[in-house]
């Protein structure tokens, strides 16, 4: 891809805070390509980071034809920049593109394009463990004009932000409300892909259950309403009795995520049973009841790892292990984040250097 580079020069740019918080600040750059039929991609620029024209017609304000994706390039303990599995995500990109009947990129260019923004802005990675800087690429309908209800302009945007670790050293656990009017897909929905309409899981994060202290909210099957899928943004692992961590089947509602296959990798290679089933709230909250469900955690690509010390559910209370982190969330985070910032092996070939 010819990508023409419009840079700021060193005394316009900003400069990353030492102290990050999550989705406060952006970097200088951003990368645009335009598609059309005629011209298919094209125009591929990394120019100063700016506001878009924003065209009251364009077809995304009046669709879900949009698509977002999520990965982060950080330090490793000599200091290099890496990315954590780019390629898978690059290709989820185009699942969920093909899904939303809007045109794929050719994966090793997206990946190009990657790669010289964060290039370009390398002084926005932060350079202390657990910071990132998080990249976000988006594609979204454009046209004014619809053809047959279609839109045939497309617009890929990459924009990329610092932020801090979750937790400042200790792993913190959270608290999850399980939401029991709300669902979050719909049966052959769009659930399992990375589109705007999938995210409404964050809208319900509502000033009351903020109040009430829960940070994530718990979404159950769109049909039955009784089996667990997903916390927000995030993967969802109980473990039973210490040793066996159980995650909710994939049931055509949940998106693939890259975090989660790790995990699916790293637990029995850490010595740990893992399986994938159908998980139903009843069962789990009697597990957590009765002690039989020794841990519970999340993951994805932000935090890695995060415990999950208490959910509610219909006015009640469940503390699982004294809302302390466990050993198998601790084992697993350790694991993860050695790998990427270098301390330990990558057996699995998951690190990207820039
Ligand atoms: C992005 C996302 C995740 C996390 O996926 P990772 O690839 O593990 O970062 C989980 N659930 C939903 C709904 C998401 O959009």
């Amino acid at each position: 891809m010819m990508i023409e580079i419009t840079s700021l020069s060193p005394s316009q740019r900003g400069i990353c805070p030492e102290e990050l918080y999550f989705g406060e600040t952006f970097s200088d750059h951003m990368f645009i390509q335009h598609f059309t039929l005629e011209h298919s991609w094209h125009n591929a620029v990394i120019c100063p980071y700016q506001s878009l024209p924003l065209e009251p017609f364009a077809a995304f304000l009046h669709s879900n034809q949009k698509i977002l994706e999520g990965l982060k390039a950080y330090r490793n303990v000599n200091g290099d920049i890496n990315l954590f599995r780019p390629e898978d995500n690059v290709k989820r990109f185009n699942r969920s593109a093909k899904r939303m009947l809007m045109p794929e990129i050719d994966e090793s260019l997206h990946l190009e394009a990657i790669k010289s923004l964060v290039y370009l802005d390398q002084d926005w990675v932060p350079d202390k463990q657990g910071a990132f800087l998080l990249i976000r690429q988006i594609m979204i309908a454009a046209s004014t004009k619809l053809y047959h209800g279609s839109s045939r302009d497309y617009s890929h945007y990459i924009i990329t932000r610092p932020a801090g670790s979750y937790f400042k050293g200790e792993l913190i656990p959270i608290s999850v409300f399980v939401a029991d009017e709300y669902r979050r897909a719909v049966k052959d929905g769009n659930g399992e892909f990375k589109t705007g309409g999938s995210h409404m899981p964050s809208i319900l994060n509502s000033e009351e259950v903020i109040q009430l202290g829960y940070s994530q909210v718990l979404l159950l099957d769109p049909v039955e309403g009784r089996y667990i899928e997903n916390v927000g943004e995030i993967n969802i692992y109980f473990v039973y009795e210490g040793k066996h961590v159980v995650t909710p089947v994939q049931n055509g509602n949940i998106l693939p995520c890259i975090i989660h296959d790790s995990i699916l990798k790293l637990a029995p290679a850490l010595g740990y049973e893992i399986s994938e089933q159908c998980l139903d709230i009843d069962d789990v909250l009697a597990g957590i009841d009765s002690g039989k469900i020794t841990e519970a955690f999340g993951s994805g690509t932000a935090a890695d790892i995060l415990p999950v010390g208490k959910f509610e559910f219909k006015g009640k209370e469940y503390v699982i292990n004294n809302n302390k982190t466990g050993d198998v969330a601790r084992e697993l985070y350790n694991e993860l984040t050695g790998i990427q910032y270098g301390t330990r092996e990558d057996k699995f070939g998951w690190v990207v250097p820039l």
